[in-house]
């Protein structure tokens, strides 16, 4: 009987060894064994072979662990480390543990098969020092540039690369469609065309390097994560397919038509079902449907959360097998080295199959393959000499800069004089941490000041008037101390910039119950404005606080999102002029906690919607002024193609850019269509008296919406566009497809 059972087991090894022939990859597959294949579907933390105690202290030097390395390496043939010791390292520390690692798998395993490395790099190589640190994805999608977020993820990619990590976990493809969200900053803000335009141009950036300056992208955290119902990190949503389809697949679309590598899945519920379980998102929508050939990557932990977070497997082994037959591919194990034992048992038993297996450890073959791994893992140290280059910082304030968006600017109050005196307050002017958030240098990001001497708000503000024309009044985020000294501080200035916002979070860390400013911070720019002074208010935060309570009182508000290291110096040039703000907000300003409604909602919620500012809105001081509008034919073919043109004029005194918007409105639909959606822009700058005609082109599918049956449909009937307050009505002449 003994005999029999390991007769069984053996051949089913030997099966799952000799799938697949032909290829590189295939020749190499056909010589592993099963618990090498297995091996290359596990992806281990950086910690878990790292010497001591979670977390480490920034203060000790970090160490690889010999033993640790050769047990997780060698004997379990794990493939892939990620991840960073909670602390960022100096690149030549990076350069170092990967060569050893890569060493360790490339002469000591028996395939010598090289290892991956992938690190969240979400706003920039955000774990190494002297890397350059842009502004988070919220405000790159304010700059409605995708050439420059095309750029800042070229320059990601390169210093990724630098450190020898060729593989960064982003972007983050998914619109943020709740602005209470932990992670709302790590998207592109809320809409779906923004957010596949923006993907794409990542994608596109990451991967436009020679060989040894790209990195592997990460679309996440598929599917419908962006949207928790409570607005609470991790927990589930409830979307319905026509909606899902809708709002949250273009965008990985539009990644994986980029060349995205990796996708990182939603360790959340999707209408009670756990992502990591449900075989007909990973398997059939991701892969099947969508044609994603790359690797699928369970996020942290998030294979064992269907047993012990989700309940939907009575152990861990039943949820190995759930997301291994769903079509995961990679394993963010992170630490427990069973999953390659279970997993081995789970085939042996005819649980998991071979043809599973093989599906898995030939994506991340394939792609260690692209990467360049298989013909010298590390780079050499020298071959990047743009590293933290002032090359590389002038792309991170061009971003910050490009993102900053004015949302009020009373009797023109900005630009401040540059001889005027300023008192500087709030506890985000002289704070690294305000402009940068999570996701910096640690995970949380607080002790980014610590790790950084970059030029704060203040800071770049004394550099451009003088610090004699600068009073400076420190407060706290959370505390009422300091504002009676800063009240009185404004009678000797001429304007008062105070800077409030968020201190940084990141994930679950950054769960709120209410979304309102803090009320100390509240109190701070209403004792300033009862002065009587001009109060400009800067806001650096990762999602919208409301501030309706402040709002009328302030004379100016610039909305820097998390700028990102420029970010201090970006936003002085705007206070004082250098530069003419061009941002438009990515999402819907809201007015009230309870007013949380994205601009593209139904005709129903239309009644009596409100915001404080719209989606798309951003002043700039000059004057825009389009004429023009013409849509030609009035009557489309649903295989032909719709013209739009528009003359934009900049009728102001200074030289500016300006984002030309277009939305469609559906008049009737076969379910109720949305009061706008966005179907193109294009940002263009334009010399005072200049005019520009933008010419947009619209097909059928551009007008399309995923109906109650799931499909992509544009139904005849008419719609009415709108550019600036231009609109003009046409006719789609018969249903598409
Ligand atoms: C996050 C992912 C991240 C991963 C690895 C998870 O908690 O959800 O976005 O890539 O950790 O750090």
């Amino acid at each position: 009987m003994k005999v029999n059972i390991l007769l069984c087991l053996t051949v089913l090894a030997l099966l799952c060894e000799k799938a697949g022939a032909g290829t590189d990859i295939e020749a190499l597959m056909a010589r592993m064994t099963l618990r090498e294949k297995i091996g290359q579907m596990a992806m281990i933390t950086l910690n878990a072979v790292s010497k001591g105690q979670l977390p480490f202290n920034p203060a000790e030097p970090h160490e690889l662990d010999p033993e640790r390395l050769q047990r997780v390496i060698v004997d379990y043939n794990v493939g892939t480390v990620f991840n960073i010791g909670h602390h960022a390292f100096a690149r030549d520390h990076w350069q170092a543990i990967i060569t050893a690692m890569q060493d360790m798998a490339t002469t000591r395993t028996r395939l010598k098969i090289p290892l991956l490395y992938g690190i969240d790099a979400l706003h920039g190589m955000n774990f190494a020092f002297e890397a350059t640190l842009f502004p988070q994805q919220i405000g790159l999608a304010a700059t409605w540039n995708p050439d420059i977020v095309r750029e800042a993820a070229k320059v990601t990619a390169y210093e990724a690369r630098a450190c020898a990590i060729p593989w960064v976990f982003t972007p983050n493809a998914e619109p943020g469609r709740n602005p209470v969200h932990s992670r709302f900053y790590e998207s592109f803000g809320e809409d779906t065309h923004l957010a596949a335009v923006m993907t794409a141009a990542t994608v596109d950036g990451l991967n436009a390097g020679d060989p040894a300056e790209r990195a592997g992208a990460t679309l996440k955290h598929f599917i419908g994560y962006s949207i928790p119902a409570s607005g609470r990190d991790r927990a589930g949503a409830d979307v319905s397919g026509h909606v899902l389809r809708e709002t949250f697949v273009p965008p990985y679309v539009a990644g994986i038509k980029a060349g995205a590598q990796a996708v990182i899945l939603n360790l959340s519920d999707l209408n009670g079902v756990p992502v990591h379980g449900d075989k007909r998102l990973v398997q059939e929508l991701l892969k099947d449907e969508l044609g994603f050939a790359g690797v699928v990557v369970s996020d942290w932990n998030a294979v064992d959360y269907l047993f012990f977070h989700h309940n939907v497997a009575p152990d861990s082994r039943k949820a190995i097998e759930m997301a291994v037959n769903a079509g995961i591919d990679l394993v963010m194990v992170p630490f427990d080295l069973g999953f390659v034992d279970v997993l081995e048992a789970l085939v042996n038993e005819g649980k998991v199959s071979c043809a599973r297996i093989d599906d898995a450890v030939h994506r991340v073959l394939t792609f260690k393959k692209e990467l360049g791994l298989f013909e010298g893992p590390v780079t050499p140290a020298n071959r990047h000499p743009l590293y933290g280059s002032q090359a590389f910082k002038d792309v991170a304030r061009r971003a910050a800069a490009e993102s900053l968006t004015l949302l009020k600017n009373n009797r023109g109050v900005l630009p401040l004089a540059r001889t005027s005196k300023v008192l500087v307050t709030g506890f985000a002017a002289d704070s690294m941490a305000a402009l940068n958030g999570g996701w910096s240098y640690t995970w949380q990001g607080v002790e980014t000041d610590a790790y950084v001497k970059g030029t704060t708000i203040l800071a770049a503000i004394r550099d451009q008037i003088g610090a004699g024309n600068v009073v400076f009044v420190p407060t706290l985020p959370d505390t009422a101390d300091a504002i009676e000294t800063a009240v009185q501080a404004a009678g000797q200035v001429d304007a008062v910039v105070v800077c409030l916002g968020e201190t940084p979070y990141a994930e679950v860390f950054g769960n709120i119950e209410d979304l309102t400013l803090h009320r100390p911070q509240l109190e701070l720019a209403k004792g300033l404005a009862q002065t009587g002074k001009p109060v400009v208010l800067v806001l650096t935060q990762g999602r919208p606080k409301i501030i309706s309570e402040i709002d009328k009182a302030m004379d100016a508000i610039v909305l820097a999102y998390l700028p990102g290291n420029e970010g201090g110096r970006a936003i002085a040039d705007v206070l004082f002029g250098k530069v003419n703000p061009s941002g438009k907000l990515p999402f819907t300003y809201p007015i009230g906690p309870n007013a949380l409604i994205p601009y593209d909602h139904r005709r129903a919620e239309a009644y009596a919607f409100k915001a404080l500012y719209p989606f798309g809105w951003g002043l700039s001081y000059t004057r825009f002024a389009y004429t023009n509008l013409a849509v030609t034919p009035e009557r489309l073919d649903p295989q032909g193609r719709l013209t739009v043109c528009v003359d934009v004029k900049n009728t102001g005194e200074r030289p500016g850019m300006e984002v030309v918007q277009l939305f469609t409105s559906d008049h009737f639909a076969s379910i109720g269509p949305p009061v706008k959606r966005l179907r193109g822009f294009q940002k263009i700058g334009l010399a005072p008296g200049e005019t520009k005609t933008v010419t947009f082109t619209l097909t059928a599918p551009d007008l399309a919406f995923v109906n109650a049956a799931n499909r992509l449909v544009a139904e005849a009937g008419h719609f009415t566009l709108t550019v600036g307050q231009l609109t003009k009505t046409f006719a789609l002449t018969s249903n598409w497809p």
